[in-house]
């Protein structure tokens, strides 16, 4: 088994020294947890999915200009990272109301709103990432008030782009939630994307069926997770087992 140092392990990654000074390896589990650590299961090939989505997504938004931690695909569960400063607030990004907006403001599953919303969690296990506005995000010291404006319009970036390439492949981008770290380069700091983005941490709706192809299948039972990961991965061009000559995704009609 691996001898590298564990830097930190999560509910679905770990991270491990990488091999250079400020680089770190981002490991992608099976694990699967949901409200908030009280449901729990391993599926196997999890993992491999995310970590495939993930570095595709990543790989593009850095060819757009969109500053991130990744580096590069390492092997079918691993990436090489740059080691940042994670900032301990989720971000929300929505465009169709689900999820606990629905239960907060009584407003039915899969209504549009009327522009994209971003929401903050303070990243907190213990209290169950508690909604927080950018008053407390800036009294608390969390994030200074031009982190937050950069992580906004990271994050309306991000939704702008993910939104078109998946409505390119008839997915409904329905929400996500990105973490963004600090990025120290000698004096210079700078507001970079972390994590990860893959159907763990979105929510992805076919459009023609309304078939929920995220991590919902899990948090309500629903079954199907695999084959649902599967499909996103497919029709982003990404899943190689039965088509191995092209890549890039196919555009629905
Ligand atoms: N989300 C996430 N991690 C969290 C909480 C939310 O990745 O700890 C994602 C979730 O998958 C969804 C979006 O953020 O795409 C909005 O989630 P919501 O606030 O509706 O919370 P939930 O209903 O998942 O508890």
């Amino acid at each position: 088994m691996s001898r590298r140092r564990r830097v930190y392990e999560g509910k679905a990654k770990v991270l491990y020294e990488g091999p250079e000074p400020g680089t770190l390896i981002q490991h992608f589990k099976d694990d699967a947890t949901a409200n908030n650590n009280q449901k729990h299961a391993t599926i196997e090939g999890k993992g491999v999915l995310n970590n495939r989505i993930s570095e595709f997504i990543f790989t593009k938004l850095n060819d757009i200009g969109v500053p991130t931690h990744f580096i590069r695909s390492i092997n079918m569960r691993e990436q090489l990272i740059r080691e940042v400063e994670i900032i301990p607030c989720e971000v929300v990004v929505r465009n169709v109301a689900a999820g606990s907006l629905t239960k907060r403001l009584g407003i039915d599953e899969g209504t549009p709103l009327p522009r994209s919303i971003i929401e903050f969690y303070y990243k907190n296990d213990e209290l169950g990432d508690p909604m927080v506005s950018e008053e407390h995000i800036t009294a608390f010291g969390w994030a200074t008030p031009q982190e937050i404006d950069d992580m906004m319009a990271l994050a309306l970036r991000i939704n702008d782009f993910m939104a078109g390439l998946f409505l390119g492949i008839g997915i409904r981008l329905v929400d996500f939630k990105v973490e963004f770290g600090r990025l120290y380069e000698g004096d210079m700091v700078r507001v970079v994307l972390a994590d990860e983005i893959s159907p763990d941490s979105c929510r992805l709706w076919d459009m023609r069926t309304n078939d929920k192809l995220d991590k919902d299948r899990f948090r309500h039972d629903m079954g199907g997770l695999i084959e649902a990961y599967q499909e996103v991965a497919r029709r982003l061009g990404i899943l190689f087992e039965n088509e191995p000559k092209r890549r890039g995704p196919t555009l629905v009609k």
